[in-house]
């Protein structure tokens, strides 16, 4: 099993989030986690994206000594995390107090409906509205096909999001992985279980699936990353929303594939709490609870046209809260 850097310091990733295309927001977020210490970051597949990405890190690089590799999020189909939402504010009753507008952890929603750079997609808005006027659609970043992104890229790791009943077009992929030569330090696995399925799945139908894809990757001689994708997207910010996550990864942890373990998907500040402290994954990333801590200050500046780290003050404050959120899993 690949071992984490050091005893005392858990793997993290920052997750900006495969239809998150807020370049702005972006920029900031990676300079603040890469401050606080993450060690990867997950962002679209697309140019852009990653350059932003990667002028955040530079900023923090210099000061902090900390240089997080980036990871790209694709795949093997239909999925949650490559989507947005969108309503017709037309159809909205002006008396209407708004809850859509609240909940949304990205500012993205105003008078005007949902502007589609700032959404990422969460659905925390999609179950606010009383009238259901808000539905998801696709969305899917990267407008290339996978070899070009990769060549074009160059990430430092790749995330596959994958479904348990979707074996033939995840081998796809990773053909594709494999005829492109990139040059890859990790692949990583995304996978839950699916609660939209007609047949319920158990998390045994996830080991297995997970076993699979490992006989396919194993041959690759790359590092892997089990993500085990706990309440994907749900939207839900609650504390107690990470439960879902620490149940899957108590009941199949110990069984999974040799690889890191690591936790996504309602993964909050509570989640080092309900795990037992003999028993922890060796890794955690964090996607909406990490960018909802922080987007009040980073809308702060945007709303003067810049950078948080044109304000040093409110930066070190930024970071001072990363550094507090991510504590528990620094020390562990
Ligand atoms: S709440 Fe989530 S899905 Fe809705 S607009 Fe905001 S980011 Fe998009
Ligand atoms: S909650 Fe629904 S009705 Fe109210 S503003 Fe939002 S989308 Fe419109």
């Amino acid at each position: 099993m690949i071992k984490t850097k050091n005893k005392k310091d858990k793997w993290i990733k920052l997750i900006c989030g495969a239809s998150n295309e807020d370049v702005i927001s972006i920029e900031d977020l990676c300079a603040i986690y890469t401050a606080a210490g993450v060690d990867y970051i997950d962002v679209a597949a697309e140019e852009s994206i990653v350059n932003a990405a990667k002028k955040g890190i530079k900023w923090a690089k210099e000061s902090f000594k900390n240089s997080p590799g980036i990871m790209i999020s694709i795949s093997d189909g239909d999925d949650i995390h490559f989507r947005k939402a969108k309503f017709d504010p037309l159809k909205c009753p002006s008396n209407c107090p708004r809850p859509c507008e609240k909940v949304c952890p990205t500012f993205a929603i105003d008078n005007s409906g949902i502007k589609e750079s700032k959404c990422y997609g969460c659905g925390r808005c999609i179950n606010s509205c009383p009238l259901n006027l808000i539905n998801e659609y696709k969305y899917n970043l990267s407008k290339n096909d996978l070899a070009s992104t990769l060549q074009k890229i160059k990430p430092d790791a790749v995330e596959i999001h994958t479904e348990i009943n979707r074996i033939d077009s995840f081998t796809k992929v990773v053909n594709t992985l494999k005829s492109s030569k990139t040059k890859l330090d990790r692949i990583s696995v995304s996978c839950g279980l699916n609660q939209s399925v007609r047949k319920s799945q158990e998390p045994e139908d996830l080991l297995k699936a997970l076993w699979e894809r490992y006989k396919i990757l194993n041959e690759l001689n790359i590092p892997l990353i089990w993500q085990l994708d706990g309440r994907p997207m749900s939207g839900d910010l609650s504390p107690t929303t990470s439960r879902d996550t620490v149940n899957l990864f108590e009941r199949i942890g110990s069984d999974l594939p040799p690889g890191l373990i690591q936790l996504a998907g309602g993964t909050n500040e509570k989640t080092h709490e309900f795990l037992k402290s003999t028993n922890l994954p060796d890794g955690i990333a964090f996607g909406s609870s990490a960018r909802k801590i922080m987007q009040p200050l980073i809308e702060f500046a945007h709303k003067n046209n810049k950078r948080l780290y044109d304000y040093p003050e409110r930066m070190a404050l930024a970071i001072k809260k990363a550094k507090k959120f991510l504590e528990p899993w620094k020390m562990s």
